[in-house]
């Protein structure tokens, strides 16, 4: 399934519910957390519905790759230079709330609400 009308994300895609963007192309978008843990915490997400890291397969790995090199891109964009993290939770194990494939990117200046 590409797109799944009751996820979230993929609402936040089709524009169904407001975000704010950071970065959009046509395979990723990029946009803040709603209850960020950082002065700044983006999500990074594939427009592609993928629920889980269970469900990828090799060919999605150039876009694994893109999600992960535009984090210290953004990052610099977002005045983000001492530092971050990238998390990407999996499961029920792992914590993983929305049920769409998503790179948290957390930085800024110490100290964070969490993580
Ligand atoms: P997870 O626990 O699944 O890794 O993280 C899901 C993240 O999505 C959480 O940090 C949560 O704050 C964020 N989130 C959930 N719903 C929305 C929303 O409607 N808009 C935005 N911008 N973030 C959301
Ligand atoms: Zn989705």
């Amino acid at each position: 399934m590409s797109t799944d009308p009751n996820c979230i994300f993929c609402r936040i895609i089709a524009g169904q519910i407001p975000s704010r963007k950071v970065f959009e192309d046509d395979e990723l978008l990029v946009f803040h957390d709603i209850a960020p843990w950082a002065p700044v915490h983006v999500l990074v997400i594939p427009k592609l519905h993928i629920a889980t890291l269970y469900e990828l397969t090799a060919e999605h790995a150039p876009m694994l790759g893109r999600m992960l090199a535009l984090a210290p891109k953004l990052m610099r964009e977002l005045g983000v230079v001492n530092g971050f993290r990238t998390l990407i939770n999996t499961g029920e194990d792992g914590r993983q709330e929305v049920q769409h494939v998503h790179m948290h990117v957390m930085g800024g200046p110490r100290p964070w609400a969490k993580g």
